[in-house]
């Protein structure tokens, strides 16, 4: 049952306790399916009566009390809009205007300590032969839909603007070799070619980013794991780390070659990506005269510690929180040199976790960062 026919078939219920009331067994049969059909609802369910007091609710209502009421109990719609309107953040949500009519829905953002939700909120009036009986609030966890949503108009927006450059340079490109009256001399030919590809791998990567947004986001994300040596890591990371990367800065390894180090578990490729990731942002990210990496590897009993610290600019503590957020950027002017996305820390984090691991950054600002990714150990069969 979809949560439309739920809603109707609530609605039905709703009227048919009132018309059963009389008849105290058909009373108690009705309730008793009520119950059971608001019980298995994940959406809140609150029934208000004509005189807007709460004659029921179901038990996920009462999960959304206490964690975002201090279980406190609603009794009355006054106290349920008031309850909405202090967990709300939307500015731009009228509530108030939202309560005053009959059959309405709004979205409201909920923030508790390191989460934020949405949900969407409807309300609508029960009849029974066109006289009112009451109303009926559902609250609906829609996160999910809403943060596809975003990453859906932010594509857009990024896409037409991200796409536009490198499209317009090909374009004019192309345009320019195929005048066939001119007799391009070669070496000017050979340029204009390299650039076309240079922004049709630009372009590719954009897509491969995006595309690793979506399987993240969808957990559809597959992973090819299995044991791999650490000195493999290294030499997978050096070779497919840009010439263009290496010459703007010193990149330092150092690990401990003398002990049995263990061997890591996972998705080799997706672990150098993160690596290759953090060591680009560091040299992006850096004004310094010398820029220096340094990936320091270690371990304990349980993970394998991956730090890359630089010499950059740093994170202030206030952007410290956002930067694994999707498309955003501190210093909109380095991204744009970057021609980063906005994308590539929020895949890291997305990679690590599909690996059990975690990843973590400390920064001072005009000093520099330490990204520490941490990945569980496995044993060996
Ligand atoms: P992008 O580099 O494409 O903008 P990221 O998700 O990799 O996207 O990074 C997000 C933002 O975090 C960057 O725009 C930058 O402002 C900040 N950032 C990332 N790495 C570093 C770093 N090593 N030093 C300073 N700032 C960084």
């Amino acid at each position: 049952m979809n949560l439309a026919d739920r809603l109707i078939t609530l609605a039905n219920l709703f009227s048919s306790l009132y018309q059963a009331k009389l008849n105290s067994d058909i009373y108690r049969d009705w309730l008793y399916k009520l119950d059971n059909l608001l019980k298995s609802m994940s959406d809140g369910i609150v029934l208000l009566n004509l005189q807007r007091n709460v004659i029921h609710q179901n038990d996920a209502f009462v999960q959304f009390i206490k964690t975002y009421n201090d279980g406190k109990m609603i009794i009355n719609e006054n106290q349920l809009i008031k309850m909405f309107i202090q967990i709300n953040e939307l500015e731009s949500v009228d509530i108030e205007e939202f309560a005053s009519q009959n059959e309405a829905s709004i979205r409201i953002k909920a923030q508790l300590p390191g989460k934020i939700r949405y949900f969407e909120i409807k309300k609508f009036a029960v009849y029974e032969n066109s006289e009112p009986l009451g109303n009926v609030y559902s609250i609906r966890d829609i996160t999910k839909e809403y943060e596809v949503d975003q990453i859906k108009s932010n594509l857009i927006s990024i896409a037409s603007h991200e796409f536009k450059t490198p499209l317009t340079n090909i374009r004019g490109s192309v345009e320019t070799l195929l005048r066939g009256e001119s007799n391009w001399d070669e070496s000017f030919s050979h340029d204009l070619l390299l650039g076309i590809h240079e922004d049709v791998l630009h372009l590719q990567e954009l897509i491969d980013v995006w595309m690793d947004v979506k399987k993240i986001e969808t957990g559809t994300l597959l992973l090819h794991q299995d044991f791999f040596p650490l000195f493999q890591l290294i030499k997978g990371t050096r070779n497919q780390l840009p010439e263009k990367v290496m010459s703007q800065g010193e990149i330092v390894f150092n690990y401990d070659t003398t002990s049995n180090f263990p061997l890591l578990y996972g998705d080799e490729a997706r672990v150098r990506q993160v690596l290759i990731n953090l060591i680009i942002n560091g040299l992006t990210y850096n004004d310094a005269k010398e820029k220096k990496i340094v990936v320091d590897i270690h371990h304990d009993d349980q993970y394998i510690y991956i730090e890359v610290t630089d010499n950059g600019i740093g994170i202030s503590e206030k952007n410290l929180k956002k930067i694994f957020e999707r498309f955003y950027r501190a210093d909109i002017s380095a991204a744009r040199k970057s021609g980063g996305s906005g994308l590539g820390l929020s895949i890291s984090e997305g990679l690590i976790r599909e690996h059990g691991g975690e990843i973590d950054v400390k920064s001072r600002l005009n000093e520099g960062s330490t990204f520490t990714v941490k990945l569980p150990i496995i044993e060996v069969p």
